[in-house]
């Protein structure tokens, strides 16, 4: 390590909240799936600032909307309208089949606060006021505040900040009884993602989540899906819950990849859905204003030309194939550019994410067991045999 890099951990310790166990490197600069250290070193990025980059870094037409409106007006409060937020919003509807309205957010956890927040308003309206409770699925990840760490199915990431909000419960993800036995008609709605992530990359099973709408639409429950991780192409579909036949869920969040790396998020709802909401029922100051807007514009418009979900399917299939392949590789699963590498025995995630960086190859370690792949959804075969070689060095 350099002294510069030395001096910038010691600063980080000093004034940063050490909430983060960083990894031993600052990237200064990133173009398509390259990423670059402050010494000039490059990296091949295999994780897309964790599935958000799906354009690669400094797309120039996102670089050029950024800097665009940046020249024209960053910022409008939502009081007034916003030029380019109906568009952002028209794009996302078109991608969902229509009949829907967005709320804009900053990130994936407040888009998720959203859909709770319009679910619970949804549910009192139309079964009483104890009609507010959620379930979701252990191993889910829907976020960090109160109320999403209380949907979170996680129980170690919850402990340590007891009291939760209420009217959460979870039951294991692809047990379709268990989820039966859960519900009560004070269960407002039902959220899951349609492949958990940070849950490990755990594809939801043929037929489960055609069951959870049967059953949703049985108990008159809301079926919230979160794709916050799986939406906009990545998974090899515009959405995750297209792999399941038939499924449209009555509120889908999405934020990641929606700005490629500019903070954004939306809470997509059928429109009787997004009717429950009332002015002055939810809001925030920055979502949705222009330049975050103007960036997802030029994202959407991007993914919708170059068909980002057929790339992704076909990128997917190669990096699959080639990395079940890879000795000391037990199992590979996830969809698309989506994938978790379950490593034989013995052998530890953490450790191979670290010498993969060493060698130049950014990915991470989804669990103890498991590494999770997930570039650009423009990588070239180049780039995805470049990466699949030098995890391949690191295995052996
Ligand atoms: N939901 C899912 C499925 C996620 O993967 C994440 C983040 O990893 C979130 C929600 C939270 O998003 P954010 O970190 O933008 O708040």
């Amino acid at each position: 390590m350099s002294d510069q890099f030395d001096q910038l951990v010691a600063l980080d310790a000093e004034h940063v909240m050490q909430t983060y166990a960083r990894l031993p490197v600052a990237f200064v600069r990133g173009e398509g799936t390259r990423l670059y250290d402050a010494e000039g070193a490059e990296y091949l990025d295999f994780l897309g600032g964790l599935a958000v980059t799906s354009l690669g870094h400094a797309h120039p037409a996102v670089a050029d909307a950024i800097a665009e409106q940046a020249r024209t007006l960053l910022h409008v409060s939502n009081l007034y309208y916003n030029a380019v937020q109906p568009e952002v919003g028209a794009r996302i509807d078109r991608l969902l089949g229509g009949g829907g309205k967005v709320f804009f957010a900053n990130s994936g956890a407040e888009a998720n606060e959203a859909a709770i927040k319009l679910a619970r308003r949804h549910g009192q309206t139309n079964g009483g006021p104890e009609r507010y409770h959620v379930v979701s699925a252990y191993g889910s990840f829907h976020g960090r505040t109160l109320t999403t760490l209380a949907a979170t199915g996680q129980p170690e990431k919850q402990e340590r900040f007891q009291p939760l909000p209420p009217g959460f419960r979870q039951v294991l993800f692809a047990d379709l009884d268990a989820l039966e036995q859960s519900i009560d008609d004070r269960v407002c709605a039902v959220m899951l993602e349609p492949i958990q992530g940070e849950g490990g990359v755990r594809p939801a099973p043929p037929g489960y989540l055609e069951a959870v709408r049967a059953l949703c639409d049985e108990q008159e429950m809301l079926l919230i899906v979160d794709e916050v991780q799986t939406g906009l192409g990545r998974t090899g579909k515009w959405f995750g819950f297209e792999h399941a036949d038939g499924v449209r869920p009555d509120i889908v969040t999405m934020a990641k990849a929606l700005g490629n790396g500019m903070p954004i998020g939306a809470c997509w709802a059928r429109t009787e859905v997004a009717a429950a909401f009332a002015p002055g029922d939810h809001a925030t100051t920055f979502g949705g204003q222009p330049l975050a807007a103007s960036a997802a514009r030029a994202v959407l418009d991007v993914m919708i030309a170059e068909d980002v979900p057929a790339r992704a399917a076909r990128a997917g299939d190669r990096l699959r194939e080639q990395l079940a392949a890879v000795p000391g590789v037990a199992a590979v699963r996830g969809e698309g550019l989506l994938l978790a590498a379950e490593l034989e025995g013995g052998i530890d995630a953490k450790q191979v994410a670290g010498a993969c960086l060493t060698a130049g190859l950014v990915v991470n370690a989804v669990t103890p067991t498991a590494i999770r792949f997930a570039p650009s959804l423009l990588v070239t075969d180049t780039e995805l045999d470049a990466a699949v070689a030098i995890f391949s060095e690191v295995l052996a």
